[in-house]
Order: structure tokens, then sequence, then C-alpha cells
């Protein structure tokens, strides 16, 4: 397996605050890739991205599966195919109620 390095996130996974030109990425791109992190329990760090809920605000999260359409989930490539990122604040109102 390859070995995947781990890199600092540049922000702050509960609040990431953007600056101006960062801002200026996500609405042109979809996300800004922001570090490659791993969480205790995980088997290998994960890169993670910043994007915009229309009702978080700004959010930091790692691609999920694959993309489906009509889900209103951010599409992002990742070694060849299509997967997506979704708001990690969203998914938790959605698993709360
Ligand atoms: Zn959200």
């Amino acid at each position: 397996m390859e070995e995947i390095k781990t890199t600092p996130l540049k922000v702050d996974l509960e609040d990431p605050k953007p600056t101006w030109a960062e801002k200026r990425h996500i609405r042109i791109f979809g996300y800004l890739y922001v570090g490659t992190y791993i969480k205790p329990g995980w088997t290998a760090p994960i890169k993670h991205y910043m994007f915009l809920c229309r009702k978080h605000g700004y959010v930091v999260d790692y691609p999920h599966g694959y993309y489906s359409p009509f889900k209103g989930t951010i599409p992002i490539k990742i070694d060849g195919h299509l997967s997506q990122l979704y708001c990690p604040k969203c998914e938790e109102d959605r698993r709360g109620s």
C-alpha cells in the first residue's frame, strides 16, 4: 500500500475561516484542498477539503463514496473516479431528526 503523507490542516475543522482568496477559489472550483489528516481509529490519512454549505457556511470534510447526482452534494474527482463532498453538519442534522 502506498504511504500517504499527512500534512497539517490549514484550517480549524470545526470553524474554518477562509481568506478572501480561499473563498474565491471555492466559488470557482467548488472546494479547496486544506490538508491530509488522520483521525484516531482511521487506517489511513485522508485528504480534506473546505467548501461552502448554503445552510452552515464554510465546512471541512472528505470525499465519501461515489458521486450521485440529485443529492445536492459536490462532485470531486479522486484517483480517477467521481466522489462527493457533503456537509458534515447537514449530515448530523439528518441523523438527529
Ligand atoms: Zn450544512
